[in-house]
């Protein structure tokens, strides 16, 4: 195997999709970075195999004192220039399952593979050579397995998405009045609230609860997500709502996605193009993004490639058990619920995907990029990745 020195402001282009810049040790010392050749080409092969839109290298080389640092023995296989923490990213700009990259790694001959973060976002892998590591970090630092498709219980390479609650919430609008959200996070029922951020496509049409709302649940600690209520009939209309609906998110942070909510009867004929239009500008802005809407327009009106490009937050009420046979993150499932602090009737949500813990790992909606994962603590998942990072490196 061939390892490379570069000083550390190189910044060659070492292969059509990986800088040496990316592989630099965040120690701070600026000194010289080593990276294995066999490295780069594996992860050229893995990008193109999970068909990725980019791979995040959250950190490449480490010199000894770095790795030490961050909790490792100072010599494991990222202080030899043969391992890089990565997070892939589908072509919708979200991350792709853990699970799914160490599958895929394992079918691409990476001889150290990990997955790293409860959340399965980011993983560890490695071009070691003379023995194989595989492991699963979240589950104790000696977690081994011989095949990651048995392991994770994947026979074909497909998302698996989770059919368990596993946060309650609630969406609202200015049609809640003035909400008590102390009352409401006192009530022990709410983990989330989605926002109605507003609607249309003029800057006056902002909710004129929103600010409030969101304040008061940054102020309470309650994650918080967005929707938007769509008047589009056109692409370009609905471009034009995510441009006012993005300067209504700007300098803000969410831990839920954004949703374009379309349910009007005139946008519905075309609504597979106004949800591309939409979604594709709020994920540029790197944003995590949704679709709502009722059952029988996600059925009827919404092709599948764009169902299956961006997350569902379904609404299908008055049942205990949706018919809805596509996978949705999101369900509301009531318009008339009861939650103190809030008078008269209230849209009640299920989430099925630990949102917050996503989000935050991929560095969207406002959180900080992970690409600087070792130097950022800000957060508590950022914390607990790297302490998952430095207790798998301990034993690398
Ligand atoms: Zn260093
Ligand atoms: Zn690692």
């Amino acid at each position: 195997m061939s390892v490379k020195t570069y000083t550390y402001t190189d910044t060659t282009q070492i292969s059509p999709h990986f800088n040496v810049k990316e592989f630099r040790c965040k120690c701070g010392a600026n000194h010289d970075i080593i990276i294995s050749d066999e490295l780069i080409t594996k992860l050229e092969t893995l990008r193109d195999k999970l068909n990725c839109s980019k791979i995040i290298v959250n950190s490449g080389y480490r010199c000894s004192a770095h790795d030490k640092n961050v909790g490792g023995t100072g010599s494991g296989q990222h202080t030899k220039g043969t391992a890089a923490d990565v997070v892939c990213y589908a072509q919708n700009g979200q991350p792709i399952s853990s699970k799914i990259v160490c599958c895929t790694a394992q079918d691409l001959g990476f001889t150290g593979i990990a997955n790293i973060t409860s959340s399965y976002t980011s993983t560890h892998l490695d071009v070691r050579t003379g023995s194989k590591w595989y492991g699963d970090e979240t589950k104790g630092t000696s977690t081994v397995t011989n095949d990651f498709y048995s392991y994770f219980g994947i026979s074909e390479l497909s998302e698996t998405d989770s059919s368990e609650v596993i946060a309650c919430g609630i969406d609202v609008s200015k049609h809640q009045g003035v909400i008590n959200w102390e009352k409401v996070r006192a009530s022990g029922k709410v983990d989330f609230a989605i926002l109605r951020a507003g609607y249309g496509k003029e800057y006056s049409q902002v909710d004129e609860q929103f600010e409030r709302n969101y304040s008061e649940c940054k102020r309470l600690g309650i994650p918080c997500g967005v929707y938007w209520y769509s008047y589009a009939t056109t692409a370009a209309e609905a471009r034009q709502e995510a441009a006012v609906c993005l300067s209504v998110l700007a300098g803000k942070s969410f831990e839920y996605p954004i949703a374009f909510d379309i349910e009007e009867q005139k946008s519905l004929a075309n609504a597979s193009e106004l949800c591309l239009a939409f979604c594709s500008e709020i994920e540029k802005a790197e944003y995590y993004t949704a679709i709502y809407s009722f059952k029988s327009a996600l059925e009827n009106n919404i092709n599948d490639s764009v169902k299956n490009k961006y997350d569902i937050f379904l609404s299908h009420v008055g049942v205990s058990q949706t018919t809805y046979s596509g996978k949705y993150g999101l369900w509301q499932y009531s318009w008339t619920g009861s939650i103190p602090g809030i008078s008269g009737d209230v849209d009640l949500d299920y989430a099925y995907k630990n949102y917050p813990q996503i989000i935050k790992a991929s560095g969207l909606n406002g959180f900080a990029n992970n690409q600087d994962n070792d130097k950022i603590s800000s957060s508590d998942t950022l914390e607990q990745i790297l302490k998952h990072v430095a207790s798998i490196d301990e034993k690398l």
